[in-house]
């Protein structure tokens, strides 16, 4: 962490020369000095150390200068950084001024010029005041700040993305003293937000994700323009295929149009994975997983979504959605599922503020000692209501069905069973949600009587099963009527081979309708919902992609 600064300021250039040698010479080796010569100027470099996360441990201003004296200076400075402590150079006629400045600004000291010798006059005042700082220092901080909203879809939807990309941060709202402090270094103010505050003190309002990804320190970019193997999608499939792809040798590259981890990733703990008897956090295993393939080799491109693929001659061409295009020999789909959207009224506009699809883990902590609402009888929502109940004080899962026994593990259903804050609602779905601010109220219908009634609540996490997503992929290759990509035997039942396949043997066990394009995991026809699966089906998806490299 960067060292504490004491900052000097003196529009005199020689006496901001002398205050500044004498406070390096004994302090320099523990703080940063750093010197103004101006109350705007020294204003301005407080709102960078501000930005940079740094902290103040001192500050010394002179009285008497022309733009801002050094008591309005002081008052200023207090709103970037109250903690430090102030003192005020003054000459023995200011002394009166000097002496009403405590009131003002709560001088700590005023400091008559001039301070000669320093051992004698100036470095015992300034001993004592670093001793009080350390007692009560100002937050420091390396990680990316953000400023927000409670309840802001925007805010959210930052919070989410860092998290899934288990990029630390720290979260402030715009509201808290230190959230108001750094909205002021960045000259914003509280329409202004999310403020994301880079480590490196950059201040960037209402970013991208791709620019968030980039002051993240994710790739964003390809190194190359030519492949063995692309891989479209981060979720268990894609990286077990990045990690076998990279192992063994072939150029590989995984584009992510979100957050590596894909689902699993926002599993709170994923119990039936082999080889963890304790069960694993999605966010482990995709970390792991991401820094075994980045071991390997494989590039890993964060917030690029696919949106087009073509054939050029033997090279399968990806477009991204930015227009520009990645080439490779071979592809692997694994761009699994995406939540379905619960179509009641007014649940859409409160989507990010209060109505969350998925497990949203950021919001966890926020949801202590309140009532969280869950929809879905699949494990999914279930894993999330055993999460969610070490914070709210009750759970209400929401099913349709009569119970969870058809939809549910029953490792999982026992375990609901044992914590009393869940309580299963059969026969129930959400059939409008209400708020101003964020969700307030939502009415339940009865699935048997058809009954309405309204529950006050403000957290809903829906889980009502997934779709995939390959529109774009519509005429390129063959899917089936739910959109999953249809692949090997499956394409060749009935005898025939797929439309405008053109090779004398059959497609390879994971191959689509497109020669060299293979799908793996949740995307494809019939496949099993598994992590284990979807790995197994990435590192699958490898071996035939070297078959396919070796007929060439
Ligand atoms: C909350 C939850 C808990 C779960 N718990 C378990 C469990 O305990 N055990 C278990 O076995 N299974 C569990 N599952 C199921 C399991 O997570 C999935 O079967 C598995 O993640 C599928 O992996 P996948 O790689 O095929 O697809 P996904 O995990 O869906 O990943 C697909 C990735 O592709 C990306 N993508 C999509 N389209 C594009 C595009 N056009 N361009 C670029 N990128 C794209 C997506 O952003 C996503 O990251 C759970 C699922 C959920 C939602």
């Amino acid at each position: 962490m960067a060292q504490p600064v004491i900052l000097t300021i003196d529009d005199d250039p020689a006496v901001s020369r002398a205050v500044a040698r004498d406070i390096r010479r004994r302090y320099g080796d523990r703080y940063r000095v750093v010197r103004a010569d101006s109350g705007p100027g020294g204003l301005e470099a407080l709102r960078e150390i501000k930005l940079r996360g740094e902290r103040v441990a001192v500050l010394l201003a002179d009285y008497r200068m022309p733009e801002m004296n050094g008591i309005q200076f002081l008052e200023a400075a207090m709103d970037l950084f109250p903690a430090a402590r102030r003192v005020l150079l003054t000459a023995y006629a200011d002394t009166d001024a000097a002496i009403d400045a405590i009131n003002v600004v709560d001088l700590d000291h005023y400091l008559l010029k001039p301070w000669h010798p320093p051992e004698e006059k100036l470095y015992p005042v300034v001993d004592t005041l670093l001793e009080a700082w350390a007692a009560s220092p100002d937050q420091a901080s390396d990680e990316i700040r953000v400023v927000g909203h409670r309840w802001s879809a925007p805010s959210f939807a930052v919070r989410d993305f860092l998290a899934r990309n288990l990029v630390p941060y720290r979260w402030l709202l715009t509201d808290d003293p230190e959230g108001g402090r750094l909205l002021a270094a960045a000259g914003a103010d509280a329409t202004d937000v999310p403020l994301v505050v880079t480590p490196d003190g950059k201040a960037l309002v209402a970013p991208t994700e791709a620019e968030l990804a980039a002051v993240a320190g994710l790739t964003v970019a390809p190194s190359a323009d030519f492949y063995d193997v692309v891989v479209v999608g981060g979720g268990p499939a894609g990286l077990g295929a990045a990690v076998y792809g990279a192992s063994e040798g072939l150029r590989t590259v995984l584009v992510e149009r979100r957050a590596t981890g894909g689902q699993a990733g926002q599993s709170s703990r994923i119990e039936n994975y082999l080889g963890f008897p304790d069960g694993v956090s999605g966010a482990q295993l995709t970390d792991r997983a991401r820094r075994q393939a980045l071991k390997f080799g494989a590039e890993l491109l964060s917030t690029r979504e696919v949106v087009g693929l073509e054939s050029a001659g033997a090279a399968r061409l990806l477009h991204f959605g930015d227009g520009s295009t990645i080439a490779a020999h071979t592809v692997v789909l694994a761009t699994g599922v995406s939540y379905r959207v619960l179509d009641a009224p007014g649940l859409a506009d409160l989507t990010g503020r209060g109505v969350f699809y998925g497990a949203a883990s950021t919001e966890a902590p926020s949801c202590v000692d309140q009532d969280v609402w869950i929809v879905g009888g699949a494990n999914s929502a279930g894993q999330a209501a055993v999460h969610f109940s070490r914070y709210a004080s009750r759970v209400h899962l929401l099913i349709r069905g009569a119970d969870l026994t058809a939809s549910m593990s029953s490792y999982l259903i026992q375990q609901l069973d044992r914590i009393d804050r869940i309580v299963v609602h059969p026969h129930t779905e959400v059939v409008g949600g209400e708020g101003d601010d964020h969700l307030e109220r939502l009415r339940l219908r009865d699935t048997r009587s058809g009954d309405v009634r309204e529950v006050d609540a403000s957290w809903l996490f829906i889980f009502i099963g997934a779709e995939p997503r390959t529109e774009w992929l519509d005429g390129v290759l063959v899917r089936d009527g739910r959109g999953f990509i249809v692949a090997g035997p499956d394409l060749t039942a009935g005898g025939r081979k797929p439309p405008g396949w053109t090779l004398d043997r059959d497609p390879y066990h994971l191959e689509s309708s497109l020669p060299g394009v293979f799908a793996a995991g949740d995307v494809r026809a019939s496949s099993v919902k598994r992590v284990a699966s979807a790995v197994g089906e990435g590192a699958m998806a490898v071996a035939l992609v070297h078959r396919y490299l070796e007929a060439q």
